[in-house]
């Protein structure tokens, strides 16, 4: 121990467990906790700190930019990354814009555990620590989402987004094994809902099979795919020559929380695909969301052992009413950086058959089981990524210090403040009109009406003029304004994409709505009527300034 460090040698975490080292490595680690916590501020959202963020500030930045000739003592390093901090949203009773949740402690302690042995998750032989954890990871997950562990499989990938997308290389090579070599055939479609998130999109634009293949199915009023539009429109591309091959059936829609029927899309597809002697499509459940409400796929909705409240209980059966199929999809996903309470980026892809991942590996006929190999084989061919972080680890480490009652109760807590949050907007804003309550959840959809002229009822039966939906969204996107420009005392969301409604003089028009996402742990019910009061005064405003009276 305490042989003298060479001079590159102190950048480093020690070789042989000196402890003066490793106090180093706490001391730095203390500055930035401490001084993290020295900008923190509870009433309000923004981390303390000014930050001018003026038209030019990237230019500026690129300007006065310049790596140092000699390098900085890391004890002058932290200020400036707390700097960078400063000004910056932060999770406190009042983050209510979007599914941007904080990162937990286990969440940070697993990355960390992570990046002390810095291991690559390529090959289990670099990366043991990420193989294993990503292996738990997926037993685990496959347990409560009801694949059998012992034919499924997966990895950590880059996003809700890279699930989609590998899901569609699957559906491509199952019905084209040739394609890696030969491109992908010009008669392939995929299709989703038009409330589906835009990363299937993109996966046609990126795998060559092009947004014109890409088919839009109908959603109805709760956000959920329809599937009579679905059945017809499968029909339609099989009439006129094409194949079917992937189908995302969106299991929590980034914006409303709708829920696609994974039973109702796989009967229906498998129906028409048998009828016409076609493969069955590969189906995806984007569950990078809504997912995480299988947590409670083993609750007793009667009996209640963690006594939640009932307010939260009766949405949170509706909602596992409508996930309990997620095992019926051939491969789903969890975006642990949303409701799994890790860093980002903490994304798990899952496979019903981890025989699938075959299809996309580099070596094909080396191995039988992908992800069941033994220990020095466990080489992940078939990702798009070479190296990988070992997020898995992060993940395991949530997993195992929430348990699947810690989850329920923090769920829980979501739902029960967002009730309230409802209840009380209903009571005390008669101008707002809850857009999404057929999704009941920890998202609430607000749309502000004038206090004369159409309302939502009229809007969705098709009884509005374009005109009218454009000025009914202007009105909206005055109060966006209102919302944003005071974000550092509340932080709201928005939508300008909530359904899209029939109108009586042209084509469909989408609504804009208020979003409000209960996100943060520190939001409490008692919370509610401050947050309900401060939204009031700025509908208020909202109206006003476009000279609408506001109600009596
Ligand atoms: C967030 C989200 C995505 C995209 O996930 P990333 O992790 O941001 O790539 C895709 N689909 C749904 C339903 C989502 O909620």
């Amino acid at each position: 121990m305490n042989h003298a460090l060479n001079r590159v040698q102190e950048w480093f975490p020690s070789a042989d467990g000196d402890p003066s080292r490793r106090q180093q490595l706490q001391e730095l680690l203390e500055e930035l906790l401490a001084g993290a916590d020295r900008l923190k501020n509870p009433d309000r959202v923004n981390l303390a700190g000014t930050k001018r963020r003026s038209e030019h500030f990237y230019r500026e930045l690129l300007q006065e930019s310049a790596i140092p000739q000699s390098g900085a003592p890391m004890k002058d390093v932290v200020p400036k990354l707390l700097e960078l901090l400063h000004d910056h949203p932060y999770h406190t009773k009042y983050f209510l814009t979007n599914i941007l949740p904080m990162a937990s402690i286990p969440g940070i302690v697993g990355m960390l555990a992570a990046f002390l042995v810095n291991g690559n998750n390529l090959w289990d032989v670099y990366g043991p620590a990420g193989a294993e954890a990503e292996v738990r990871v997926i037993g685990m997950m496959s347990k409560l989402v009801g694949y059998d562990p012992m034919l499924s499989g997966g990895y950590t990938t880059w996003g809700g987004q890279g699930a989609v997308f590998t899901g569609l290389r699957l559906a491509i090579a199952k019905l084209a094994p040739d394609a890696q070599q030969t491109g992908v055939p010009r008669n392939l479609y995929a299709f989703c809902s038009e409330a589906a998130h835009y990363s299937l999109y993109k996966s046609v634009q990126a795998t060559g099979l092009g947004t014109d293949r890409l088919i839009r199915v109908r959603t109805r009023r709760d956000s959920s795919m329809d599937l009579d539009d679905l059945r017809d429109k499968l029909l339609q591309v099989i009439r006129q020559g094409g194949i079917p091959a992937y189908i995302v059936a969106t299991t929590g829609t980034t914006d409303a929380l709708g829920i696609d029927d994974v039973q109702g899309v796989s009967a229906v597809s498998r129906e028409i695909a048998q009828a016409h002697g076609l493969p069955d499509p590969h189906i995806h459940a984007d569950s990078a969301l809504g997912g995480f409400f299988a947590f409670f796929n083993g609750y007793d909705f009667d009996r209640n052992p963690l006594g939640l409240p009932i307010t939260a209980l009766k949405p949170l059966h509706a909602i596992h009413r409508r996930l309990r199929h997620l095992n019926l999809a051939d491969s789903l996903c969890f975006d642990f950086q949303k409701l799994g309470q890790t860093p980002y980026v903490t994304s798990l892809f899952m496979v019903r058959n981890a025989s699938d991942l075959k299809l996309l590996d580099l070596e094909p006929e080396e191995t039988p089981y992908v992800g069941h190999r033994g220990y020095g084989q466990y080489h992940t061919g078939y990702t798009l990524e070479c190296s990988r972080m070992a997020s898995a680890v992060s993940i395991y480490s949530a997993l195992t210090a929430f348990g699947i009652e810690g989850y329920q109760r923090l769920l829980a807590q979501f739902i029960e403040v967002s009730h309230r949050i409802r209840e009380e907007v209903a009571r005390e804003i008669p101008e707002l009109t809850l857009v999404n309550a057929d999704n009941p959840g920890i998202v609430s959809l607000f749309r502000l009406y004038a206090p004369v002229g159409p309302r939502f009822a009229d809007e969705v039966a098709g009884r509005c003029s374009t005109g009218q939906i454009a000025e009914t969204n202007r009105l909206n996107e005055e109060l966006f304004e209102l919302l944003g420009r005071d974000r550092d005392k509340m932080f709201f969301g928005d939508t300008k994409k909530h359904l899209l409604v029939p109108t009586t003089d042209g084509p469909d028009q989408p609504l804009s709505a208020s979003k409000i996402f209960v996100i943060s742990p520190y939001t409490e019910v008692e919370h509610v009527p401050e947050i309900v009061r401060y939204l009031k005064s700025r509908v208020n405003e909202a109206l006003s300034a476009l000279k609408i009276p506001t109600a009596p």
